[in-house]
């Protein structure tokens, strides 16, 4: 289960976030490619933009459910 305590800080504030169990793996940016960036220096993901539109939130609810190692959360501060 994600951690917030351990979200990378480039994830944008809100409900959804990846924490650093991330192994960059791909499947979040390909599931919900408007909320999910990599950062290519870390070799993670995170959440660049958190959903705003029902399709965007079934895409990152999706990308959390089908993350292998459950870095994504979805408890996250509300801005
Ligand atoms: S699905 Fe999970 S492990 Fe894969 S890139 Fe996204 S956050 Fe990282």
């Amino acid at each position: 289960m994600a951690d917030k305590a351990n979200k990378y800080p480039e994830n944008v504030p809100g409900k959804y976030y990846v924490d650093n169990q991330c192994i960059d793996c791909d499947l979040c940016r390909e599931t919900a490619p408007n909320n999910f960036r990599r950062n290519d220096e870390g070799g993670y993901s995170y959440v660049y933009k958190q959903p705003s539109t029902p399709e965007e939130e079934a895409q990152c609810k999706e990308a959390k459910e089908g993350c292998p190692v459950e870095a994504i959360g979805d408890d996250g501060d509300q801005p």
